[in-house]
């Protein structure tokens, strides 16, 4: 038996998963709620400019694992349409077998992680728009893989502050985009988005 690297197909795997992904399968052009719940000095880059840095083959692969669980798990009735409000679009996860609504995520933390605080202010998002007070979250844990469900009810108070949040980096965003605003770097991320950011060299965090 002879074993050898096989770059070629490597290469051409990794190039499909970029093409699929990059081609944004499904989703409306515009803003969307990451693109204001993340780094703003990112998103602007990711959307607008035209120097914009690829996505490294680590990210796509990560990406790839969360689209193919979605894949595996979710039927295709069970999928959310995208929805727009205030110019922003929310693309929640899936509508439960009870009508709920809900979000699968999957990581490589443990399964005694804190649920991150912006998958939390995505889920309000999510509830604000779909004007539901309670939201349903699905976590593949991935190694050892693990499954965990959730159920999470609102206050009515920070749906409606989080929202506002959103906003308001919403402006700032477009703001930047039109020219109107200096982001100062690190003013608008938090601090752990910068570990493996591919634009850290270009904005100097
Ligand atoms: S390095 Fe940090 S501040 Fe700069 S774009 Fe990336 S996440 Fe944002």
């Amino acid at each position: 038996m002879q074993i050898i690297d096989n770059l070629v197909i490597r290469n051409q795997m990794l190039a499909e998963l970029r093409a699929k992904y990059m081609g944004g399968e499904g989703r409306p052009k515009g803003i969307h709620m990451t693109d204001c719940i993340y780094c703003l000095e990112r998103s602007y880059y990711d959307l607008v400019d035209p120097n914009r840095i690829q996505h490294t083959d680590k990210e796509l692969m990560l990406f790839a694992v969360g689209f193919g669980m979605e894949k595996m798990l979710l039927r295709p009735e069970q999928v959310h349409e995208p929805v727009e409000l205030d110019g922003i679009w929310v693309s929640p996860d899936f509508v439960t077998l009870e009508a709920g609504k809900a979000e699968l995520k999957t990581t490589r933390q443990k399964t005694t992680m804190t649920l991150p605080e912006t998958w939390l202010e995505q889920m309000m998002g999510y509830s604000w728009v779909l004007q539901v007070k309670e939201y349903d979250l699905v976590v593949f844990y991935i190694i050892p893989p693990e499954m965990k469900g959730y159920h999470i009810v609102w206050e009515g108070q920070e749906l409606k502050d989080n929202w506002e949040n959103i906003l308001l980096r919403k402006q700032v965003l477009v703001e930047k985009i039109t020219g109107k605003r200096v982001l100062e770097p690190g003013q608008w991320c938090r601090a752990w988005e910068c570990k493996n950011c591919r634009y850290k060299v270009r904005c100097g965090r």
